[in-house]
């Protein structure tokens, strides 16, 4: 196997999942990791792995969502494997609960243009009492819900401590603290890069994975994306001995037991504090989706930043101003680590012949961002 330098920029579930890849490709690959107070979005997400409504009006990441689904269980084994750390994947099927018709009957056309671009039967929808027949404790708010059998979770900071332990158990070199500030082209090729503490570094092909953090370096590299941040805030409670009896996109039990409430979307810019606001509407959605939950303690509660492109969907580009430079930036990295660990590497190795990645490169933002 050829050996190649590879410079990942950032060290968080992307950056780790594609260096995983390379590294199983038999490339050498180094992992520049910024610092304990960047935003990290690896550190406080919901969890997910998370089929439904992906997609609904791009069929390539409704279809590219379903492929990252289905290889989660091989994913999760193999990773295991590697780094001795069982990240606690559960995939038995989940629910978006809705207390208002009319948000549900758009969430259910939603579900069905996805279908069309899936081609296959990915849902199902059931009325409140349908569901309160199937699940005790549904609360009567509750007008319906969608489920889809293929949806999961798993336990994200495992994971993210796996991806760690994986990629230096197979060689690769991860370092910390290592905020990169500037890359330029060398003059003989690849990149001199520079670090927050003065120091430089060579790097032969540069993929920057580094989140919020890529903005700048993305642009001075003459990438189209202009990545932004979106806050969501969650609560988690206690740890309860009984179970719950069901898995949502706001509510999950996580594997240690406490119940984990989500799923807010605001645009604050760089701010990641929680507001009072968003933990009331939360604990109420909770609360009217399953009553019981009313006595139990919160115990903490956050806020983490999304890292979102401009239409919400994945980037995968080369650089035209300087082709070993890469950007790959998503949402929903948890649910699509499994390709990046796989589907990315032919792309970012083997420039002649992988295919390009198409639908998700990033000249679709080249009008927007010229006009
Ligand atoms: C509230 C919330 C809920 C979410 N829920 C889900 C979910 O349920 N399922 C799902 O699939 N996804 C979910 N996500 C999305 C998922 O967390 C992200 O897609 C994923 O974590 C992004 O990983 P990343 O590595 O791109 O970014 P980050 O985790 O932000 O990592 C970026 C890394 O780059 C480093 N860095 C930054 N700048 C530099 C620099 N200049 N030089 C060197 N290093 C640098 C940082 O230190 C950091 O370690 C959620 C996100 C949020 C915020």
């Amino acid at each position: 196997m050829g050996q190649s330098d590879i410079t990942l920029i950032g060290g968080g579930v992307v950056g780790l999942s594609v260096a995983l890849g390379l590294l199983r490709a038999g490339q050498a690959v180094t992992v520049l990791d910024g610092a304990d107070d960047d935003f990290r979005a690896s550190q406080g997400n919901f969890g997910l792995v998370w089929l439904q409504g992906k997609g609904a009006d791009f069929a390539p990441y409704a279809r590219w969502t379903a492929q990252a689904v289905a290889a989660w269980p091989e994913f999760a084994a193999s990773l295991r494997q590697t780094s001795g750390i069982d990240v606690a994947l559960s995939q038995s099927g989940g629910y978006e609960f809705f207390t208002d018709v009319a948000e549900l009957a758009d969430f259910t056309a939603d579900l069905a243009r996805q279908e069309a671009h899936l081609g296959r039967k990915s849902y199902e929808v059931l009325t409140g009492d349908d569901l309160r027949r199937e699940m005790s404790g549904i609360g009567q708010g509750v007008v319906g819900a969608s489920f889809c059998a293929l949806d999961g979770h798993l336990n994200p900071l495992r994971l993210l401590r796996a991806l760690r332990r994986a990629v230096a158990t197979l060689g690769g070199r991860i370092i910390t603290d290592a905020k990169v500030t500037k890359a330029t082209p060398a003059s003989g090729g690849g990149f001199d890069l520079t670090l927050a503490n003065g120091a430089r570094r060579g790097a032969g092909k540069l993929v920057l994975c580094a989140g919020l953090g890529a903005a700048h370096l993305a642009t001075s590299l003459g990438f189209n994306a202009r990545i932004r941040p979106q806050r969501g805030e969650l609560l988690i409670t206690e740890r309860l001995a009984d179970r719950l009896p069901f898995l949502s996109s706001t509510i999950r039990q996580v594997d240690e037991g406490g119940v984990q409430i989500g799923g807010t979307h605001a645009d604050a810019g760089l701010n990641d504090a929680e507001t009072l606001t968003m933990m009331r509407g939360l604990a109420r959605h909770a609360v009217t989706v399953f009553p019981a939950l009313a006595g139990v303690r919160v115990v903490r509660s956050w806020g983490a930043l999304r890292v979102m492109s401009p239409d919400g969907y994945p980037v995968y580009a080369r650089s035209s101003l300087h082709p070993e430079a890469f950007l790959v930036t998503c949402h929903s990295g948890v649910t699509l680590a499994p390709l990046h660990a796989s589907n990315l590497k032919d792309w970012i190795v083997n420039d002649a012949t992988a295919p390009e990645k198409g639908a998700f490169d990033d000249n679709r933002f080249a009008l927007s961002t010229a006009a």
